[in-house]
């Protein structure tokens, strides 16, 4: 069985560029607009002679009331279930939110293996845009962009070592 890795997140963050450099295929559907991307999407990732599958989530319904269950898609909270790793993708130009609190919280009780991953990070120099990521209680944020293809490899990697 290849292992499957999920990526988890709130709208926006750049899931579907993530997952198309994943899987070399443009699949998903990359939208400006958030929670356009609702269901789950499959696709066929390789690193090496590794093979994986990756699933897309369109993550959040939007309308939805606050708090992780009812917030979080039930398609999603299936496609993290069937997972052998998560990655979870947060914006570190938009900084912490309130609802990458609430998926690290669901996440850290699931206590599957996860990647936090930061996205959007090209031409960053800081480190200090990516230390508040800390406080999601998930680690090290590994910093990636998707649109450019930066990182993409080690966060594979990463993905991989950690099943
Ligand atoms: P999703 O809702 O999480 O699937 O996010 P999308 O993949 O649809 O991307 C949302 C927006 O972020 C789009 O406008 C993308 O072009 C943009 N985006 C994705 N990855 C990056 C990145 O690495 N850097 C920057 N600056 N923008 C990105
Ligand atoms: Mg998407």
């Amino acid at each position: 069985m290849k292992p499957v890795i999920a990526l988890v997140g709130r709208p926006n963050v750049g899931k579907s560029t993530l997952f198309n450099r994943l899987t070399r295929t443009r699949d998903a559907i990359v939208a400006d607009f958030p929670g356009l991307t609702r269901d789950r999407h499959y696709g066929h990732g390789r690193l090496g002679k590794r093979e994986f599958i990756v699933v897309d989530t369109g993550g959040f319904e939007p309308e939805a009331a606050s708090g992780i269950f009812h917030e979080m898609a039930r398609q999603t909270r299936q496609a993290v279930a069937e997972a052998d790793v998560v990655v979870f993708v947060v914006d570190v130009r938009a900084g912490v939110s309130a609802q990458d609190h609430d998926i690290a919280s669901y996440l850290r009780r699931l206590g599957k293996p996860c990647v936090l991953v930061g996205n959007k990070a090209e031409g960053m120099q800081e480190s200090a845009h990516l230390a508040e990521f800390y406080e999601l209680g998930l680690g090290e944020v590994l910093p990636v962009s998707a649109a450019h293809g930066q990182g993409v490899r080690s966060l594979t990697e990463h993905a991989l070592e950690a099943l």
